[in-house]
């Protein structure tokens, strides 16, 4: 006999449908699979024959071939364990394939045939809607996270036996509810929430004031300054004015973590701008995504959020060269034999680090590091990635007991974020219809465009321009950076102080460039 059940598999972050199709017929006894399966697919075969075994059903001395449909594409993972094992059930005729019709069916198989967790049923649920489907059937464990999808019933199960009683119409149907979840409603709870609030910092209103116009623009921030200044304590609080994240940007993001397998029955999905943090020890394959088994990195898992590295200048030379990709095309590629897998990687990239060696730069009752030395430390970031980092602000010197200390309190992080809001909703508007949504974004023919300066600021830049000797990437970085204040403060037209402050957070090539 032969059975037909619709199942998925990962490429990249988005799944796709696969067909699992089931023959038992006479001929010598023997269980063959199709279709290119990856390793642990082709291991399904054993996880599926114990599991059958030990909740009483014996494989029939046939010979069973599995194919999984479509046949050039490599099927991955271990969630095709359960749709195989219901597609033998099935061409058993031990269940009716009609019940079967427009589920999609996704789970490991324990040996003693409970579902086990799967990556990606995320993307997964989201195919099954786009496909038309109405049931999805998962472990128990990842009900939630594919329950956050409109219009798709997604049933947990614990047991391949509970599903089998489901299936024949047995049991108790209680047992078998649709769960629902309201994204939107999830989100709006979680935006109140915040585990750091620009509240706890006291003083660097320098560095707090740089972290507010980068997120407004969404600019890359860099902070320089000496230890314990609160670069780490100001960039931790950076999420916490971002806008909150939307739904479809949740999703988004969700899917990202859904398929690295980081999403669990506590946290089933992501409501809050990523915040990744990694240490200048990482490999260049963990930072940018890839390996045998191509999963997404760290730059993915910062999409839509912040990408914040600490001790920047630490970072080994290639690591630092991988960024550049992403942050022109905000996306990476990762090639394997096999295929070519893109991997979303928009963050706002915000990185901190000693001015130099001592890190003391420029107090000079401290660091006596020679100009020369103070180039060579920074000389690592500056090809790939100084080029794209509009916003520098150098932190002043302070005891962390200060930044912590008493005094009034400080401005919180929701009053920010209100701001910030502002900020955005006015780039929105500018840039609709356009590929760009911030100020960041854009090209030299759009900062023209849009960056528009009252006559005494046009005098002022021409000054400023000969006096510093920018370059023209410098010269168009402050005038995004400008659009940005003057977006802040509500203005149409740049003036001369919102020049004036765009001028103080350049990079300064004359030192670091
Ligand atoms: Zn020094």
């Amino acid at each position: 006999m032969y059975s037909v059940v619709l199942s998925s598999a990962p490429y990249g972050i988005e799944s796709f449908l696969v067909r699992v199709e089931v023959d038992v017929s006479s001929g010598l006894p023997g269980f063959d699979m199709v279709g290119m399966p990856g390793g642990e697919v082709k291991e399904a075969k054993e996880r599926v024959r114990v599991a059958l075994k030990n909740i009483g059903i014996a494989l029939p001395p046939q010979k069973i071939t599995v194919n999984l449909s479509p046949a050039n594409l490599r099927k991955k993972g271990t969630a095709l364990d359960l749709p195989i094992a219901v597609g033998i059930l099935a061409a058993m005729e031990e269940i009716e394939e009609e019940k079967l019709r427009g589920i999609l069916f996704l789970g490991e198989l324990g040996l003693n045939a409970n579902l086990e967790s799967v990556n990606g049923v995320l993307p997964s649920v989201i195919l099954a809607k786009d496909k038309g489907l109405k049931k999805c059937i998962v472990p128990a464990c990842n009900a939630k996270e594919g329950a956050v999808v409109d219009g798709v019933d997604v049933i947990g199960i614990e047991n391949l036996k509970e599903l089998i009683d489901y299936l024949k119409g047995e049991g108790n149907p209680g047992d078998f509810k649709a769960l629902h979840i309201s994204l939107k409603k999830l989100l709006k709870e979680e935006s109140v929430k915040s585990e750091y609030d620009f509240a706890d910092v006291k003083g660097q209103e320098g560095l707090k004031r740089g972290a507010e116009i980068a997120a407004a623009g969404f600019h890359h921030f860099m902070m320089i300054g000496p230890p314990g200044a609160g670069k780490t304590m100001i960039a931790k609080r950076i999420p916490s004015i971002l806008p909150p994240l939307g739904e479809r940007e949740s999703l988004e993001v969700s899917k990202i973590y859904s398929i690295s397998g980081l999403l669990s029955d506590e946290r089933p999905i992501i409501l809050k701008r990523p915040f990744c943090n990694p240490h200048h020890t990482i490999t260049e394959q963990a930072l940018s995504g890839g390996g045998n088994h191509p999963k997404p990195g760290v730059i993915s898992l910062s999409h839509r959020g912040v990408l914040f590295l600490d001790e920047a200048a630490h970072f080994s030379k290639a690591a630092i060269e991988i960024l550049r990709q992403p942050m022109e095309d905000k996306k990476i590629e990762v090639s394997r034999t096999y295929g070519t897998f893109i991997y979303p990687a928009d963050f706002m990239l915000v990185l901190a680090t000693n001015p130099c060696p001592c890190g003391y730069y420029p107090d000079r009752n401290k660091c006596r590091c020679s100009p020369a030395e103070i180039k060579r430390y920074m000389s690592k970031l500056s090809g790939p990635i100084m080029d794209r980092i509009d916003i520098s602000v150098t932190a002043q010197s302070m005891k962390l007991k200060e930044l912590e200390g008493g005094g009034p309190p400080s401005e919180d992080s929701a009053s920010i974020r209100r701001r910030i809001s502002l900020a955005r909703e006015i780039q929105k508007k500018r840039f609709r219809g356009k590929e760009i949504d911030f100020n960041a974004q854009m090209n030299a023919k759009e900062v023209e465009e849009y960056c528009i300066l009252e006559p005494a600021a046009k005098t002022y830049m021409q000054r400023a321009y000969e006096a510093l000797g920018l370059s023209a990437r410098g010269y168009h970085k402050i005038l995004k950076v400008a659009r940005t204040i003057a977006d802040l403060d509500g203005k149409e037209i740049i003036d001369n102080r919102h020049l004036a402050e765009a001028i103080g957070l350049r990079i300064r090539e004359d030192i670091y460039g």
